[in-house]
């Protein structure tokens, strides 16, 4: 294809469909095919690299270089202008290779004697898959057109491969999506779990990359393409026109469904031999690309939108729509790129674990993930790239790890570990009912965090005492609109119906900061989490926050309630607070409704400038929480949602401590009862030092109940907080080391 011409093109992507066509072994079709290229383009030598594993890439086939090469010459990502190629995803297209920057001489496949060098990736839907090289002697650089015809090319070879085309005797390839992957990603609820795979928007399959009536595709393309503009103007229409975000990205759809220049692309590509379906993925392909790469969050988020939208025209142009007709699995582990909220509470607790390929620790889903207490990890890379609907999928939310089709000794350490959790779940089921005494006769109150009706079945199987908190958001974030006051009188109600006289901690809406009601106008702030948040909010704008008082107030009917406001800086403003619960009990008094026969009032401690106020604010409250998580954020100023700082600081740092040990101080002094609610009160270890420096009541995931108690069951705290004192006065950072000491020093 020396002009690079549309019908030369053409001509070859032919050729190379019968030999997808053909009954021949992978490897046989591999060479035919490097055999057609450098014939079509006229070079003496036509290379396909192919990944072995995710850093090696290896020749597995060639038309001109030595044929014993091929299998044997292997290069690591980066290496050479191959490995180049592979690692940056861009083509390299030079007169001269080996005064390239990176060239490397591989003797054993006699390419020294070629001077030219063309190499473009082989990538589907971002997910690299190889390299393809035409070399010749000749020293040119080669035509755009010539570049343009050989991705398409590369395209084509990437669904082929896809489809398993080069799989079979002889050939190098395993089949896709059958090999055993290890996948990394970040650990955002803990747990494990096995099941299988459930992709919640399943991917499209493309049967047929190539065709040979460009003018029908055309067509096809076109009809489709119409039938998504139509689509898209309905889904505007019937659109509320306040969602500013919704509308955002259903504008960024239409721009694209009118763009000329997509729709250009898109027949050029035809032209040169596409399907419709392959002219649309080439697209998408060149579209995520851009979006891994793109720094700027606004263009990556339209990125995205364009990647939604082409999802949308492959489904129209397949007839594959969301419905694949699969059975959800009995032990359905959730692949998605994202999910909402909503989305992941309609699928509930049938789901056993849940992997994403973005998402974040703090994000709507994984506190929704958190509160069904199902193992999530986020940031798992390629995962819906690599994933079938139904393969067998192992999930270590502990350690951020999936185990996608793995091999039977992953499967048997994997199931060792479910089993040794299984026997201390028995264990714990043991102690449920008894107090949380350690061996010098202290006892600790362990209550649970909840945030949704579904918890409350664990305040019974975990032995909790009470729900010492409940993060009503939850209900705002999970929908679409600002729930109705009579919606939450129903769900207060039936949450404390539930509890049973057992008491419920509620905590008064905390949004702001990563928290965003998907409804509620953005706020542009430098710095969210030390914005405009929680209590700041409700006193600004107290509309919500009364709704919800006289929503709880209604709730309790005459039974006691517990309500405590989120990030109380300073004591004016819950005094603020305070005096809104007032006014609502005197308006539901003059409405004539039942109050409650009790209401406790107290506030989070989570700013360090609480635990200095004046005495009269630890006199007035009514009780106290230490909202941890956002404590230890401030007082180490390290992001809780920043992976890059969010572990440095330990909990168990002296300093910390010392901030902790001044809040059960003051509290002693004012009679103010005190409990600790961030999520190192679930951790063993941290729980202990928490008690052990005077924290008398812990609220945690109903799971870490079990395992707080029975340690808290095998120690001394009058021994440990000796122990921590000693740490101290020795000048450690952290008493960590010391009090792990003490603890392997336990019979
Ligand atoms: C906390 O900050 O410790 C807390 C319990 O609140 P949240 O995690 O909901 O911010
Ligand atoms: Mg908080």
């Amino acid at each position: 294809m020396p002009d690079g011409t549309e019908s030369e093109s053409r001509k070859l992507l032919k050729r190379l469909r019968e030999v997808m066509a053909s009954s021949d072994a992978g490897q046989t079709r591999l060479d035919k095919i490097t055999h057609l290229i450098a014939d079509s383009m006229g070079t003496e030598v036509c290379s396909i690299y192919l990944f072995r594993d995710a850093d090696t890439l290896e020749l597995c086939a060639t038309e001109g270089l030595k044929p014993e090469a091929v299998h044997r010459t292997r290069m690591r990502l980066g290496e050479g202008l191959v490995g180049r190629v592979a690692k940056t995803g861009a083509v390299i297209n030079t007169a001269d290779a080996p005064a390239e920057r990176g060239f490397r001489y591989m003797p054993e496949t006699g390419e020294e004697r070629y001077s030219s060098f063309l190499g473009i990736p082989v990538q589907r839907l971002g997910e690299s898959l190889g390299v393809l090289v035409v070399q010749s002697r000749q020293a040119r650089q080669f035509s755009a057109d010539e570049v343009y015809a050989l991705e398409v090319v590369a395209m084509v070879l990437a669904e082929m491969a896809e489809l398993g085309a080069f799989v079979g005797e002889g050939a190098a390839l395993s089949p896709p999506h059958q090999r055993a992957e290890l996948i990394r990603g970040v650990s955002a609820q803990e747990g494990t779990a096995e099941g299988h795979a459930w992709l919640h928007e399943p991917r499209v399959v493309i049967t047929n990359p190539i065709a040979d009536d460009p003018q029908r595709e055309t067509e096809r393309l076109h009809a489709a393409v119409e039938e998504l503009r139509i689509g898209v103007d309905k889904m505007l229409q019937l659109s509320r026109t306040e969602d500013a975000e919704q509308l955002q990205v259903l504008e960024t759809y239409r721009m694209f469904a009118n763009s000329k220049g997509w729709m250009r692309r898109m027949e050029e590509d035809i032209a040169r031999g596409l399907s419709a379906e392959a002219a649309v993925e080439k697209e998408q392909s060149l579209a995520r690309k851009r979006m891994m790469q793109a720094q700027d969050a606004y263009l990556r988020e339209r990125l995205s939108d364009l990647d939604d939208l082409s999802n949308r025209l492959l489904r129209i142009l397949t007839g594959q729509g969301q419905d694949t007709g699969a059975d959800l699995p009995a032990d359905p582990i959730l692949i998605a790129r994202n999910i909402g909220p909503g989305e992941l509470l309609e699928y509930g607790r049938t789901l056993r674990g849940i992997v994403l390929e973005e998402g974040s620790v703090g994000s709507h889903a994984a506190i929704v993930a958190r509160a069904l207490a199902i193992p999530l990890v986020v940031r798992a890379q390629r995962i819906t790239a690599e994933t079938l609907n139904g393969d067998h999928i192992m999930v270590d939310g502990d350690q951020g790890l999936v185990h996608l089709r793995p091999d039977d000794s992953v499967v048997a350490a994997f199931r060792d570990k479910i089993a040794m959790r299984a026997e201390a779940q028995e264990r714990y089921a043991s102690i449920r009912n008894t107090p949380a005494t350690t061996r010098d006769g202290q006892t600790v109150a362990l209550v649970m965090n909840a945030g949704l009706m579904a918890d409350l079945p664990s305040l019974d199987s975990s032995g909790a005492e009470g729900v010492g908190l409940f993060r009503t958001e939850l209900q705002f974030l999970v929908h679409n609109k600002l729930p109705k006051r009579s919606e939450l009188v129903a769900l207060y109600e039936r949450v404390l119906d539930a509890a049973d006289g057992k008491r419920v901690v509620f905590r008064t809406l905390d949004i702001g900061s990563d928290k965003v009601l998907p409804y509620m106008k953005p706020t542009d702030e430098p710095n969210p989490a030390l914005g405009w948040r929680a209590i700041r909010v409700g006193l600004d704008k107290p509309g919500v926050m009364r709704m919800q008082l006289q929503a709880l107030i209604r709730a309790a009917k005459g039974r006691p309630l517990s309500v405590m406001f989120p990030f109380v800086a300073q004591f004016e403003e819950y005094r603020d607070a305070r005096a809104e619960v007032d006014r609502m009990v005197e308006r539901e008094r003059k409405l004539g409704h039942v109050l409650p026969e009790q209401i406790e009032i107290g506030a989070m401690l989570e700013t360090p400038s609480l635990a200095f106020a004046p005495q009269k604010f630890f006199e007035e409250v009514g009780f106290l929480s230490i909202g941890g998580n956002d404590l230890k954020q401030f007082f180490f100023a390290a992001d809780r949602e920043n992976e890059r700082v969010r572990r440095r600081y330990d909990t168990l740092n002296v300093s910390f401590l010392s901030l902790i040990e001044r809040i059960v101080e003051r509290c002693d002094g004012s009679n103010t009862p005190l409990s600790f609610c961030g999520e190192d009160a679930g951790r063993p270890v941290e729980a202990l030092c928490l008690a052990a420096i005077g924290i008398r009541t812990l609220s945690m995931r109903p799971a870490s109940i079990g395992p707080v108690k029975s340690l808290l069951h095998r120690v001394d705290l009058g021994e440990l907080r000796k122990r921590i004192v000693d740490a101290r006065h020795r000048g450690e950072q952290s008493v960590r080391p010391a009090v792990l000491d003490y603890l392997r020093s336990l019979p």
